[in-house]
């Protein structure tokens, strides 16, 4: 199956993704993860990546779209995949539409409001990309599935979040639209637990 995970920042995309792709046992593929590994490696494209990540606004079309490409060209995604953060532009669906088919696209919806206090609590495992909410965490900093240290992402600070909201707002919130034309689109409630969002995608993708 060719999923893509649709929702704002802080939606619980990430979260979902992990789950999702374990079930259908397809690759996981996040731009940010993708990004964040670049940067961190401080390769080109992490180089140039950093400068707008930090800043809260999205990485051009073209290095993002190339970099998409080149993945799904890979032996493992021959069967399907689940994309997590692309495409963030309309730009972005266009061109995915011009190098594979895709067979769904689950929206997380949450409402705006509750978008900040979700991503400024954030705590993400470094070693297998599970997210925490510090309100959950009672205190405790490491990753409960593989014991890592949990650290908070340098661009879930208030300001940059702030210009992320924005930034989904005005350019990727169409993606909606585009994908509802198509037909291709579920929309799920992101705001109940996790294994309750879990569940519903699971039982609307069938
Ligand atoms: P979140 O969904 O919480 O914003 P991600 O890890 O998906 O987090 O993305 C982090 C940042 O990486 C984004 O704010 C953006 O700057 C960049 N990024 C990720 N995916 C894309 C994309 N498809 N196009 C452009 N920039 C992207
Ligand atoms: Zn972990």
């Amino acid at each position: 199956m060719k999923i893509v995970l649709f929702g704002a920042p802080g939606a619980g995309k990430g979260t979902q993704a992990v789950r999702i792709a374990q079930k259908y046992s397809i690759p996981h593929i996040s731009t940010g993860d993708i990004f964040r590994a670049n940067m961190k490696e401080k390769t080109p494209i992490g180089i140039i990546a950093k400068t707008f990540i930090d800043r809260g606004q999205l990485v051009p079309d073209e290095a993002t779209i190339q970099i998409v490409k080149e993945r799904l060209e890979k032996e493992d995604c021959q069967n399907g995949f689940l994309l997590d953060g692309f495409p963030r532009t309309v730009a972005q669906a266009e061109a995915l539409d011009t190098f594979s088919s895709v067979d769904v696209v689950i929206n997380v919806e949450v409402p705006l409001d509750k978008l900040l206090e979700r991503i400024t609590g954030r705590r993400v495992c470094p070693k297998c990309r599970e997210s925490y909410h510090i309100k959950f965490l009672s205190g405790v900093t490491t990753c409960a599935k593989c014991g890592t240290e949990l650290v908070q992402r340098a661009d879930d600070n208030a300001e940059t979040v702030a210009e992320r909201l924005e930034v989904y707002k005005k350019e990727t919130s169409p993606i909606i639209d585009y994908y509802a034309k198509q037909g291709v689109l579920i929309t799920v409630n992101g705001e109940g637990d996790i294994e309750d969002v879990f569940n519903s995608i699971c039982e609307k993708l069938g």
